[in-house]
């Protein structure tokens, strides 16, 4: 069993101040996987004094230098490939397929940040002023249990490009999947102070990040719900901030779209990280006069999904990271019934076998109002809603009624006409005819998914004050 018993302050491996223990379970078997010691404010007071005390060095490194710490920790992270995959699936239930690609996203977050390091003006003429773009100061990152690394890797290099020092509290659930990460940066080599990992709860240490007035920027990935506390816990000390929150994104399947394609690209869009992926397409909107013929498709497509161990080639879908989370979605496919959407497959309880674990048979309703609460919340499970419209018009309403604003798909025979629709849908990416990612496009929320952008030029801003220099 893993025993998790140290933090990372300032270049070194320490014991925590803080005694609260906190259990790792594997959410396939839900058996205790190990223990992890949590720091507390104290900790957390020292990790940031330690990126304080690292901020002017770094800050006053060259483009070259960064780029030189950040391939470093690219290398160093490459080698740990296999472990993190592997910590993946054991402690989170991530699927092999799924965690490969995340682990991939981590690892690439480095390359990606240093192509855009290379090309940034960090110093501009604006009007015939000169306009400088610092650092911001030491920035805290706080990360969720879902995809844990690939987030803390993209901010963390995007924090290092700006020339920013970090404090970063991972989920208490990911710790395992953190210590693989910490130990490949330690191996880095990189100056002590320029990252600090706290591991640790979200009301104890992340709280004293949000209010501590050291901290000059806060990037955030987590709920809406949890967003809005650190917003407003980040003003009274004018705290930038870069939140990356929930979605319930639609997926609009135009009147000609080629089902044949757009159907099995729905259901993975759909149940991608087993349904906990904040850019899961839960709401899929079809014509009124093809629900038929979806119904069917969707359903087959479905009945092929394999739920079960996540450490299988073949698995699809598996177990919800926690017993909690498992009985949230199930609340939330009683609630479809409740609410009269019609169960097109799956349903409550575990699928058979698999009793032990979180496991969650893949859930389709159909005949599902935007009013619904199953298609207004975000679920957080494999729990795809199926909705009718029968105008172009009507699709794009029902797209934009939400809270949310983080994604959204449309697939059709005809581009220009998908681009047309994508231009009125509010949401931060719009993706036609499948599923991508480009890291260097702006990523993040309209509305209550967020605010600011990750990734690419729009990332490293966020962590950068522009200052106008007239003479
Ligand atoms: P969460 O909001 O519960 O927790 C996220 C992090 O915040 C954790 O590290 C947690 O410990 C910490 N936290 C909790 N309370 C806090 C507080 N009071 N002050 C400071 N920090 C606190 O989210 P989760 O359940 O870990 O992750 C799932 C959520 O994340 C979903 O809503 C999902 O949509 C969202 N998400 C968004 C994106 C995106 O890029 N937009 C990506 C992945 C996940």
């Amino acid at each position: 069993m893993k025993a998790i018993n140290k933090i990372y302050v300032n270049g070194e491996f320490v014991t925590p101040h803080g005694t609260e223990v906190f259990d790792l379970v594997n959410p396939s078997t839900n058996e205790l996987a190990g223990k992890v010691t949590l720091g507390d404010e104290e900790d957390t007071r020292r990790a940031i004094a330690a990126a304080k005390a690292a901020l002017p060095a770094l800050s006053a490194t060259t483009r070259e230098e960064r780029i030189n710490y950040l391939e470093r920790l690219h290398a160093a992270v490459l080698k740990r490939e296999e472990d993190m995959v592997a910590a993946m699936v054991e402690e989170y239930g991530g699927t092999l397929q799924f965690s490969r690609m995340s682990t991939r996203f981590a690892i690439n977050a480095f390359q990606d940040v240093i192509e855009t390091l290379r090309i940034f003006d960090f110093e501009k003429t604006v009007n015939r002023t000169k306009v400088r773009l610092e650092p911001v100061g030491v920035a805290g990152i706080i990360t969720p249990w879902n995809a844990s690394n690939s987030f803390i890797c993209s901010k963390l290099a995007t924090a290092i490009a700006a020339g920013c020092t970090a404090v970063i509290k991972p989920s208490e659930m990911s710790a395992g999947q953190t210590q693989v990460l910490l130990e490949a940066f330690h191996e880095a080599g990189l100056p002590a102070g320029i990252f600090n990992v706290v591991n640790g709860s979200g009301e104890v240490v992340g709280a004293e990040i949000t209010r501590h007035p050291d901290i000059a920027k806060i990037s955030f990935t987590g709920s809406t719900v949890i967003g809005k506390t650190i917003a407003r816990g980040a003003i009274d000390t004018m705290k930038r901030v870069t939140l990356e929150l929930g979605g319930k994104s639609p997926n609009i399947l135009l009147e000609d779209a080629d089902l044949q394609k757009a159907i099995p690209m729905a259901v993975l869009a759909a149940y991608m990280n087993n349904g906990q992926a904040c850019v899961a397409a839960t709401r899929l909107l079809v014509p009124e006069s093809r629900l038929e013929e979806v119904n069917q498709l969707v359903k087959a497509a479905v009945a092929k999904v394999k739920v079960g161990n996540p450490g299988d080639e073949d698995t699809g879908v598996g177990p919800m990271v926690s017993k909690k989370q498992y009985d949230r979605v199930q609340q939330y496919i009683r609630l479809g019934q409740e609410e009269g959407a019609e169960l097109l497959i799956g349903g409550e309880g575990h699928p058979e076998g698999l009793e032990a674990g979180n496991f969650v048979k893949p859930t389709v309703f159909t005949n599902v109002n935007n009013s619904m609460r199953i298609a207004r919340e975000e679920i957080f499970g494999p729990v795809l809603s199926i909705l009718t419209y029968k105008t172009e018009e009507e699709a794009i309403a029902i797209a934009n009624d939400t809270d949310y604003g983080l994604h959204a798909y449309i697939s059709s025979a005809d581009n220009e006409r998908a681009e047309r629709v994508a231009a009125r849908i509010l949401a931060g990416r719009v993706a036609i005819n499948g599923f991508r990612h480009d890291p260097q496009a702006p990523f993040g929320g309209f509305k209550q998914s967020g605010i600011g952008r990750e990734f690419g030029v729009y990332g490293l801003e966020a962590y950068l004050e522009p200052k106008s220099i007239l003479v």
